[in-house]
């Protein structure tokens, strides 16, 4: 699967950080981690934290995957709002995930202070709006069902989005949001972990997996053995390429980034934004002063289709760009393509599809991959040790 067009950002901005050997010989482990994206590495980092024996595998250069096509806004908001979620998946379950991403914000940060990340975390405001009247009882509705789950939302007026440059009639704003680098900190984790006795293989391709009673054996593409007690699977869209059950609707989406300005419009310096519209727009700055935009979504994952729409899709990402904020000189810089997955409920898939077997899954799906990861960093080892996890009963596969 191409998961992304050339030209993203991140990769450009870091050049290529650290690259690492591909296998070269059998290998005999505790643990086989197939993925190297953000979701392998935040999942590499809680297990070599706990003394465990890892290989991790990717089958393009690290890094490499969705998570350098990632805007990375954090945000505990998911793409399916709190009180339609708890239609779906009962009060419990709901007002818990919107906890569980919220915890995960703060978790990242401390992550980062720990393995000192110059990532460019930044906390920040997250203003959900609507431009649409229409829209402004389902945004009451959700600030009313936010406000008594007990998170920390103001309701915003037009005349108070005005004030930000926003051409908006109303919005949400939650206190509680961050943005960074992925790609950065995804290379940062992996090399900590790499210090800390990780074995990291790059461009190999694990093409079969066979399960023995206590050992998983992974067969690479060039002939090679991985024999594991247990298997992670952090292979992002790709894991659909694994999995008996259809867990997610592969889509394309479309990103924007601005030159850097001069001096960031205050608006950005402390916000991120999305809005009601469904696929819907959001957008962030960067620490280079620069506003990166995302949307557009089309509900077809080719990427030769996906790839030929781009000049299309900066158009109309610049012209929404425009209408929200008219007073902001957006020019464009950078534009890219990328697969992107959302699950019927919006939440992620933890743990292990057949319970016979020691294949652990970890996928973030949604506009919320990154926190969902860091969730998953939180059941992963209850998942290797069978231990029950109220996490891993929320997000198993099955659902
Ligand atoms: C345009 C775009 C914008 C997004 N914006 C946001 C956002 O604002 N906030 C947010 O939280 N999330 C966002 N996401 C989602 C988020 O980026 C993803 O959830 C996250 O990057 C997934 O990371 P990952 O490590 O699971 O996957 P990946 O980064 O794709 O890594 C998986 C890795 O597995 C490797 N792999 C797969 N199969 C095999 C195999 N058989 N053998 C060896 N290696 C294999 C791949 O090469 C790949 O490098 C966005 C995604 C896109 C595309």
């Amino acid at each position: 699967m191409k998961l992304r067009s050339t030209e993203t950002f991140w990769p450009l901005k870091n050049a290529m950080k650290n690259s690492y050997p591909s296998i070269n010989s059998d290998i005999n482990t505790e643990i086989l981690i197939i993925g190297g994206g953000i979701t392998g590495a935040l999942i590499a980092y809680k297990l070599i934290n706990e003394g465990k024996k890892i290989v991790l595998v990717d089958r393009r250069d690290v890094c490499n995957g969705s998570t350098a096509a990632s805007t990375a806004l954090l945000q505990y908001e998911i793409d399916i709002s709190l009180h339609e979620l708890i239609k779906i998946r009962g009060l419990e379950c709901a007002v818990d995930s919107y906890r569980n991403g919220k915890k995960a914000i703060f978790d990242l940060r401390n992550i980062i202070d720990t393995i000192k990340s110059d990532c460019k975390f930044e906390f920040r405001k997250s203003i959900y709006f609507t431009s649409l009247k229409k829209d402004i009882p389902f945004l009451k509705n959700e600030f009313e069902c936010r406000k008594q789950h007990g998170f920390d939302v103001n309701w915003l007026e037009k005349w108070d989005l005005q004030k930000l440059g926003l051409n908006a009639v109303a919005a949400i704003e939650s206190k509680t949001a961050a943005v960074m680098d992925p790609y950065k900190l995804a290379h940062d984790l992996l090399e900590y972990c790499q210090k800390k006795g990780m074995q990291i293989l790059d461009r190999t391709n694990i093409i079969s997996i066979q399960n023995l009673r206590d050992k998983s054996i992974a067969q690479t593409e060039n002939k090679f053995t991985i024999f594991a007690d247990h298997i992670i699977h952090c292979s992002g869209y790709e894991s659909t390429e694994t999995l008996a059950e259809k867990v997610v609707d592969l889509k394309s989406t479309f990103v924007i980034t601005s030159e850097s300005l001069p001096v960031l419009p205050t608006a950005f310096k402390n916000a991120v934004f999305w809005d009601t519209s469904s696929p819907y727009l959001y957008f962030r700055s960067t620490s280079d002063n620069r506003i990166i935009m995302g949307g557009g979504d089309e509900e077809f994952k080719d990427p030769i289709k996906r790839d030929k729409l781009l000049p299309k899709k900066e158009q109309y990402l610049l012209k929404q760009f425009h209408k929200k904020f008219p007073k902001i000189d957006f020019k464009l810089d950078y534009s890219w393509a990328g697969t992107f997955g959302e699950t019927q409920d919006g939440l992620p898939y933890f743990g292990k599809p057949d319970p016979k077997k020691n294949e652990h899954y970890v996928l973030g799906f949604g506009g919320n991959g990154i926190t969902f990861s860091v969730i998953g960093m939180n059941s992963i080892l209850d998942s290797i040790n069978d231990v029950k996890n109220q996490d891993l009963e929320y997000y198993k596969f099955g659902r």
